[in-house]
């Protein structure tokens, strides 16, 4: 975690969101260090999108409710964004579960407009852009293995390739913040992976610092070695991923999951419980790639 002298990548500072009474965020705090993956999980309804559009500056907090700072810059404060939110955004990338690319575009042209920001208006919708940029749009595409697609319509591709075009785009974009709202919750194990190892590359490669909001508690496990948990719009946990014990996931979860009482502080359960989102880090057989702080052996298999 940064010092308390170096802006944080970003901060958040006792937020609040009432929607209709209900608080959908309440007293939220976090802070990020630049180059951080941060997992941010909790069940459906816990509040992980309205705390991720926060932060992009794309919802307001209530009147007194609070702050967010991304690299030091207000986004928002006490219910207003800021008015130079575009500059901010212009450097943070905000991948969505679905739709994220521009169906009857082409992949390369879908990745070039990660440039709008930095190219004058009257070539970017033109789609006018240099050798240079193409060249550069091609190797984000060529990162994330989905170079030969790259004259393909979007509206072609599968969804898994989708999202590794919006983490190409993010790339281009040079975005120093990528915000990450459930990337993978509609997609299949093996474009899950390929997804998450694209956002992976993209925070230990160009130094992006990444806040991805997961279903998944074991592509937590794997990717990302700090988790932010939220309930009914509380952080009840904020720590390393490995140090989720079965109770503290219960918490979160709510779930009556029975788990074999082995004392470890490993996750480990006898049986999957419905509540609970699935979580086969042992079963995969695949360590983190990150440096696991204990013995991730047979770790993190809640069934
Ligand atoms: P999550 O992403 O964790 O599933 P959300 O952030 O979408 O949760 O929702 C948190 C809570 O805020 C939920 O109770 C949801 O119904 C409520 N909520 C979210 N957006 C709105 C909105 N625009 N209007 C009213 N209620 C909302
Ligand atoms: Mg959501």
């Amino acid at each position: 975690m940064s010092g308390s002298n170096e802006a944080a990548a970003i901060e958040v500072t006792d937020l609040r969101k009432t929607f209709a009474q209900r608080k959908a965020l309440d007293r939220v705090g976090v802070r990020v260090a630049p180059g951080e993956m941060v997992a941010l999980i909790g069940t459906s309804g816990s509040g992980k999108s309205t705390l991720l559009r926060h932060v992009a500056g794309l919802i307001p907090a209530d009147r007194r409710g609070g702050e967010v700072r991304v690299h030091g810059q207000i986004v928002q404060s006490g219910g207003k964004v800021a008015r130079d939110i575009r500059r901010i955004r212009s450097r943070v990338g905000f991948i969505f579960q679905q739709f994220n690319l521009v169906g009857r575009l082409t992949l390369l042209t879908n990745t070039l407009v990660g440039m709008l920001a930095r190219v004058p208006t009257w070539r970017s919708a033109a789609h006018c852009f240099t050798r240079a940029e193409k060249h550069a749009a091609l190797t984000s595409l060529e990162r994330v293995g989905i170079a030969e697609h790259a004259g393909q319509r979007a509206s072609t591709l599968s969804g898994g390739q989708q999202q590794r075009g919006a983490i190409a785009r993010a790339m281009v974009q040079g975005a120093k913040v990528i915000l990450a709202d459930e990337p993978i919750a509609s997609l299949d194990p093996e474009s899950s992976h390929r997804v998450m190892a694209a956002l992976a590359t993209l925070n230990r490669e160009d130094g992006a610092t990444v806040l991805v909001s997961l279903h998944q508690i074991d592509y937590a496990w794997r990717y990302c070695p700090r988790s932010v948990a939220l309930k009914d719009g509380r952080v009840v946990f904020d720590g390393p991923t490995h140090d989720l014990t079965p109770d503290l996931l219960r918490n979160v979860y709510g779930s009556c999951v029975n788990w074999c009482g082995d004392g470890a502080s490993t996750p480990r359960a006898t049986q999957a419980h419905p509540a609970l989102p699935e979580f086969h880090g042992a079963r995969h057989g695949a360590p983190p790639i990150f440096d696991p702080p204990g013995d991730p052996a047979g770790a993190g298999c809640l069934n």
